[in-house]
């Protein structure tokens, strides 16, 4: 970290600055310039406030010079983590495609959907039990028996699914469940993250609607430092000016975590975009620009789905897809 102190700065003041620094464990070394004097911090720079010393009278700018993320970042794992799921593995040369509703609806909705995204070649089932809808009057989810509706789905097709979590105190329902999903309004939830981080399972940890990427990967750190490596980052559509499409899909985030963090990086098309007929175009997007998965909502009646409906593809489009995207896929290994 380099702190560049202003002119008007005096010995005594740089004096007891570089004293505190020490305080905290780092090596300070001075210099002094025509007008301005800089500080180089060494050492952990991780624990400290940035705005508590750009807020100093004596301070001109502070600027960081290594990530604060240590557990995600690659330069201390050079090497793509590899993540095993039910028998799966997503990250370096794995790649895996998530599918299924938005919501558990039914048993029959679940049922049929599963059977037939993974006779297209899906390898997760995906669906919302938990569901964060912004309105309370919408929608909420199956809750308990969503999940135990999932299970019943999971042992008919064996395939590993995937489910958002909402609140940490129902964790003994995800029990059996194989990817947790930490959905884009949670991502800094930070409690919910720390719990999480004293689990061994994998987690799904989705980009906020407005949140960085050094957000998203601190939101990461908070999971990692509690010990759980298992975690999967997903780029799912940021809020931006646009608004022909539901989000803005953030496509460079794919090249841009992969280059900073060794963890797998997913992408979910049908959020990013809120329009089925973009989903395709999307998906391979992704995963030309080297995603290591992908979410993709799937609904059996798409028009009458309880949940986001307007961004579900039908299993036979699903089909269509996924052929498409293995070709891509192929096209860029
Ligand atoms: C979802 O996966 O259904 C979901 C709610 O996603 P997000 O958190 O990305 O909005
Ligand atoms: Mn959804």
């Amino acid at each position: 970290m380099l702190v560049v102190l202003k002119p008007s700065a005096t010995k005594e003041q740089i004096q007891s600055l570089i004293a505190w620094l020490e305080g905290q464990g780092l090596i300070v070394h001075i210099s002094r310039g025509e007008f301005y004097t800089f500080l180089g911090l060494i050492g952990d720079t991780s624990q400290i406030d940035v705005t508590l010393l750009e807020g100093l009278a004596m301070v001109d700018t502070v600027k960081r010079l290594s990530e604060p993320f240590k557990s995600a970042n690659r330069k201390f794992h050079p090497d793509d983590s590899i993540i095993e799921v039910g028998g799966l593995k997503i990250g370096g040369p794995h790649f895996q495609v998530m599918a299924g509703p938005c919501s558990v609806e039914s048993p029959e909705q679940i049922l049929s959907i599963a059977q037939s995204v993974c006779a297209s070649g899906a390898a997760i089932l995906r669906g919302g039990a938990f569901k964060p809808r912004t309105s309370p009057y919408d929608f909420q989810g199956l809750h308990a028996d969503g999940i135990e509706l999932l299970l019943e789905a999971k042992k008919q097709t064996g395939m590993p699914i995937v489910t958002e979590i909402m609140n940490a105190n129902h964790l003994p329902m995800f029990e059996q469940v194989d990817i947790i999903q930490v959905g884009a309004r949670n991502m800094q939830n930070f409690e919910l993250l720390k719990e999480l981080g004293m689990i061994r399972k994998p987690i799904l940890l989705k980009r906020g609607l407005a949140n960085t990427l050094q957000e998203l990967l601190m939101s990461a750190e908070y999971i990692m430092a509690g010990g759980n490596y298992n975690v999967i980052l997903c780029e799912r559509g940021i809020r931006t000016f646009e608004n022909y499409t539901r989000n803005t899909l953030d496509l460079s985030a794919v090249p841009m975590l992969r280059e900073l963090s060794h963890l797998p990086v997913v992408v979910d098309p049908s959020h990013a975009s809120g329009i089925a007929r973009l989903v395709q175009p999307m998906a391979m997007a992704a995963v030309a620009a080297g995603a290591h998965g992908l979410m993709i909502e799937v609904h059996n009646d798409p028009a009458n789905a309880l949940c986001d409906g307007a961004q579900s593809l039908t299993p036979e489009q699903f089909d269509e897809v996924f052929k498409k995207v293995r070709r891509v896929r192929e096209a860029v290994t």
